[in-house]
């Protein structure tokens, strides 16, 4: 099964991702993470995210979209996969559903985490003061916000319009949400 979590930043995709994935041993693949690994070790594609993951802004859609492709096409990812953090654009969406068509695959469902905004600047401005990420500051956090609602959000439509989304209330425990993922996956 490919799955997305589709969600704000803060909202709790990469946990609940990582719970999923355990949960059907299927590997996560968090685009975020794999920019910050490049970022910190200095490779090209690390050298050209950067300054755009440190103001908030989304890495251009032609360098994320031949990441994609190379997870896509890495054997892990054969029996499907967790998607975190990706796609975040509407050209992005497009990338994977031509990628795993491909493979005569698709995107199978998309978990729609929804959660308040004050709610989310407040863990994300927790997760700054535990984990250091340099773009978890308050100015950041809003301009995060800012290009999730303009360049993200209309992917709710892009997925409802194709009759795999499944809205999540993101509110309670982490294992109240995994529940409600659970039940509506019927696992
Ligand atoms: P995340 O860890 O998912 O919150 O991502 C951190 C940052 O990495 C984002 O603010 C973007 O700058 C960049 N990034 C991660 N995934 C993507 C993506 N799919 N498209 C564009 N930029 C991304």
């Amino acid at each position: 099964m490919n799955i997305i979590v589709l969600g704000p930043p803060g909202s709790g995709k990469g946990t609940q991702g990582k719970l999923l994935s355990q949960r059907l041993s299927a590997p996560k693949i968090a685009t975020g993470d794999l920019l910050r690994d490049a970022a910190k070790r200095g490779t090209d594609l690390g050298q050209q995210a950067k300054s755009y993951m440190d103001q908030g802004l989304l890495v251009p859609d032609e360098v994320i979209i031949n990441l994609i492709d190379e997870v896509l096409c890495s054997p892990e990812a054969s029996n499907g996969v967790i998607m975190d953090g990706f796609p975040r654009t509407v050209a992005q969406a497009e990338a994977v559903d031509r990628l795993l068509a491909e493979r005569s695959s698709r995107v199978d469902c998309v978990l729609c985490i929804d959660v308040p905004e004050e709610e989310v600047v407040k863990r994300m401005l927790g997760r700054a003061a535990q984990e250091g990420r340099s773009d978890d500051t308050r100015e950041t956090i809003q301009q995060r916000l800012a290009v999730f609602w303009e360049q993200t959000a209309p992917l709710v439509t892009y997925y409802r319009d194709r009759g795999v989304l499944i809205d999540i209330p993101g509110t309670g425990t982490v294992d109240a949400i995994a529940e409600r993922i659970g039940a509506a996956l019927r696992l």
